[in-house]
């Protein structure tokens, strides 16, 4: 999956190294991101490559994690575009090779964009500063500190006996098939999310709740987790038809019918790649 990068290693422990001609540089615009494009290939752009565009961007460069030895910086100063440096968005990182920097570029993208969303304290409007000895955001008025929030998701695949249940929604660009997903809401367990968004999405009841797997998803600021649930009584789907959360399809596919539609990256694509193999989740519990 995205986050899965061996041999390299993710480290996101807090530091404050300087950086390097060779390192990273992320300079986020709301969902677009800096990158380095030479004919089709892109790739994150060196520290070297922006300062030789803005010198005061790498100067005002902080700290954001490392895969090895490569160290992830970000700046708040607005880079422009030019020759082999342009905006791309952010999702482009899905897919980008390697691999490990697009993981690694679109976590930093998620810490790029949080210190972007707080330069000022929500509660008294003061300018904030960065803490200096931990991941944190400190307001030197009122002392309020913030932490990077993550967002639980989950994702359901719904199975009833040899069939699994496969979502299509009509927003977005996204038009592979997909699960039952959704934001876990205030006071909820997971399960209680997993009950919740079946029912609003495709009106069916589950049972027998199982996790399955997670994936960090920095492009929404989430943790996502996975779970199998068997259908309980009727099987007949009934799609949500209203507001934009709308699904434009919601069907039971057999084992021997189910194609694979995706790589693998998303932890939505490995846990279909399981029911189509049969995994022993499949069954558990039962
Ligand atoms: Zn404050």
């Amino acid at each position: 999956m995205f986050q899965d990068i061996a041999p390299y290693v993710f480290h996101n422990e807090y530091g404050s190294p300087q950086p390097e001609d060779d390192d990273i540089l992320i300079v986020q615009k709301g969902r677009d991101i800096l990158v380095s494009q030479e004919g089709s290939e892109r790739t994150l752009p060196a520290v070297s490559q922006v300062r030789a565009v803005c010198p005061q961007a790498a100067q005002q460069a902080w700290y954001l994690l490392s895969i090895d030895q490569k160290h992830f910086f970000c700046t708040d100063v607005q880079v422009p575009e030019a020759d082999g440096l342009v905006y791309s968005s952010v999702m482009g990182l899905r897919d980008m090779d390697p691999g490990y920097m697009g993981f690694g570029g679109s976590v930093s993208w998620q810490l790029a964009s949080w210190y972007d969303l707080h330069r000022f304290c929500g509660r008294c409007g003061t300018k904030t500063v960065h803490s200096g000895k931990e991941r944190a955001i400190i307001c030197p008025e009122c002392g309020h500190t913030y932490y990077p929030r993550i967002s639980p998701v989950v994702i359901i695949a719904i199975v009833d006996s040899d069939r699994i249940l496969l979502t299509r929604y009509s927003r977005g660009g996204y038009r592979r098939h997909s699960l039952v997903a959704g934001f876990v809401e205030i006071g909820e367990t997971l399960e209680d999310a997993v009950r919740r968004e079946v029912m609003e999405e495709v009106g069916l009841q589950v049972k027998n709740i199982r996790y399955c797997e997670s994936q960090p998803w920095p492009f929404s600021s989430s943790l996502i987790a996975g779970f199998f649930a068997d259908v309980d009584g009727d099987p007949t789907v009934h799609l949500n038809t209203d507001g934009q959360d709308e699904l434009a399809e919601g069907v039971w596919v057999s084992r021997d019918e189910l194609v694979l539609e995706d790589s693998g990256m998303s932890l939505t694509w490995d846990m279909i790649r399981k029911f189509k193999e049969n995994h022993p989740i499949c069954t558990a519990g039962r």
